[in-house]
């Protein structure tokens, strides 16, 4: 049997704020959905956790460069990024909404002409908002984390921005100051990501630790914590 001081640590990069996936409490710790669910992986699968609040576009840089071991970061699985990542089997599935700030009298994608809308680099968010800015005639701002991109919503540089759908429902609901005014698009499922072809023992562990969670009921209990619903 192993013990305890010889158990692997692995770096994981993370976002700094995606709540409720991943989130700084008031007692500056890390805490929410991916954290709670990457520590509790950890502790069944028998290893231990580094966690590198980076961002999310540094963190999807420092696996791809084999700087970090893997990320997690309500980050979703899509073909383009499985050419150069391995995910996790699902744990979360969200879409993209568009949001405005509270009050705003834009409601649709029409509404946008001419307008700015922020957006977060290197997110699905970011990729659908490029892919239909022509079609509606808006300009783009981009910021490296979530809370800048609300934040220019809310002085009203941009007039909306697109995040998921998750992200954005917890947000409204704990006071963000937006409202969504789409429906969700592109719904897709959240994985855990390695490096393509490296940390494959990190990738089973993880895989295993999550079918283990959601068959003793943690993955439940860590769900409806964050978000209030029933997984
Ligand atoms: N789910 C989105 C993506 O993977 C956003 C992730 C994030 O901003 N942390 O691109």
């Amino acid at each position: 049997q192993q013990v305890e001081a010889s158990e692997k640590t692995y770096t994981i990069a993370t976002d700094v704020t995606f709540p409720p996936f991943v989130y700084a409490n008031s007692n500056n710790k890390y805490v929410g959905i991916d954290m709670e669910l990457i520590k509790a992986v950890a502790k069944k699968e028998g290893f231990k956790v580094e966690i590198k609040p980076i961002g999310f576009n540094a963190a999807i840089q420092a696996v791809q460069s084999g700087q970090v071991d893997g990320m997690i970061a309500g980050m979703s699985i899509t073909t383009e990024r499985k050419k150069t990542f391995d995910f996790s089997n699902p744990y979360y599935s969200s879409g993209i909404v568009m949001a405005v700030k509270k009050g705003s009298k834009v409601t649709s994608l029409k509404q946008l002409k001419g307008k700015t809308v922020a957006i977060k680099t290197g997110t699905s968010g970011a990729d659908y908002a490029n892919s239909i800015k022509k079609k509606y005639g808006f300009k783009t701002v981009t910021f490296d984390d979530s809370d800048s991109v609300y934040d220019d919503v809310k002085t009203g540089n941009a007039v909306a921005c697109f995040d998921d759908s998750a992200v954005l429902q917890y947000g409204v609901k704990t006071g963000l100051g937006l409202k969504i005014v789409t429906k969700p698009t592109d719904t897709g499922n959240y994985g855990f990501a390695v490096r393509k072809g490296h940390n494959q023992v990190l990738l089973n562990k993880f895989n295993k630790g999550l079918k283990a969670l959601k068959k003793d009921g943690t993955y439940a209990k860590i769900i409806e914590k964050y978000t209030g619903k029933k997984a």
